[in-house]
């Protein structure tokens, strides 16, 4: 299999990869120029991030947002990196995935923010599950919800980006649409605005399979942490992966379709999102829809009281 884009050019190189959903054959330095470009298409396409932002990436140590950050600043943004800290012990993960997060700030040399949640609550993710019973999928977006848009908040970042693939993002849909949950259906966007107290969210990589963003780390020589979450086995998302890649194999294409064409065609179909009016949290000043307490302090207080009954 030659490269395609080499091809064009007169030239012929042999391709590391064919993309069937684009009918593309790419031979190395091929790639990495396509994603790149691709990459700064999305982004001005769908007006996400501009020079002039700000980008604070929540790195989780994984293929898909240490290639973002990384592209990002090869593409000449400025973004810098937050790493919470889940203190999960099982197999060394939160350990090990820190430090991918920490060589890649240095390789970059731009600063690298880290939140530990064993410091904020004295247990790590797995052990806060067993004492409040909450599932460990929950705690750990709550948490991570809070503690990105404070940080970002905080130090005067003007865009928080997130390292969701095209994979992560059918699924989601894919689930969603299984029980018509209009709601989440109007949530389902590449872009959440800013709104006081909230800072505006991207995710440049949507356009991007795993295997696209973790070829890129190959490529790029960008070290990941290779396991998934231990926590996460048995989630549904995963079963719903694992069937549209099927689809996808039989049909290529299906996933760039139904997600792009769900924005294209359906989304601007929907109601306008209802945001209920914003209070601040009478004990940390965050913003919340709940009337005195936001919903991490909420959550800490739980925890607190679980430890002492
Ligand atoms: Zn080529
Ligand atoms: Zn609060």
């Amino acid at each position: 299999m030659k490269c395609r884009r080499c091809k064009d050019k007169g030239k012929t190189e042999k391709a590391i990869i064919f993309l069937p959903h684009h009918n593309l054959s790419l031979c190395k330095d091929c790639f990495l120029a396509w994603y790149e470009k691709r990459l700064d298409e999305t982004i001005k396409k769908m007006d996400m991030i501009t020079k002039k932002d700000k980008i604070m990436v929540a790195v989780s140590g994984g293929k898909d947002s240490l290639a973002l950050w990384y592209a990002l600043t090869r593409l000449g943004y400025e973004a810098d990196g937050l790493y919470i800290n889940l203190g999960i012990d099982e197999r060394n993960y939160s350990s090990t995935s820190g430090e991918k997060a920490e060589i890649l700030s240095k390789r970059l040399n731009r600063p690298l923010y880290v939140i530990e949640v064993k410091k904020q609550f004295g247990k790590g993710i797995p052990d806060l599950n067993k004492l409040t019973k909450q599932p460990a999928c929950s705690i750990c977006g709550l948490i991570k919800r809070y503690f990105i848009n404070k940080v970002a908040l905080e130090n005067g970042y003007t865009c928080v980006a997130t390292g969701h693939n095209l994979d992560d993002e059918v699924a989601t849909l894919f689930s969603i649409t299984l029980s018509w949950d209009i709601d989440s259906l109007i949530r389902q966007l590449p872009i959440l605005p800013e709104k006081e107290g909230f800072v505006r969210k991207v995710k440049p990589l949507i356009g991007f399979t795993e295997k696209e963003n973790l070829l890129y780390c190959l490529l790029q020589r960008i070290d990941y942490i290779r396991e998934e979450c231990p926590l996460s086995t048995g989630v549904k998302t995963i079963f719903y992966k694992n069937l549209l890649n099927r689809v996808e194999q039989k049909s290529p294409g299906t996933k760039l379709r139904f997600y792009f064409n769900f924005q294209k065609k359906l989304h601007p179909l929907l109601p306008g999102q209802i945001i209920p009016p914003l209070h601040s949290c009478s004990i940390c000043g965050q913003p919340t829809t709940s009337y005195d307490i936001c919903a991490f302090c909420r959550f800490k207080q739980r925890v607190k009281h679980s430890l002492q009954t």
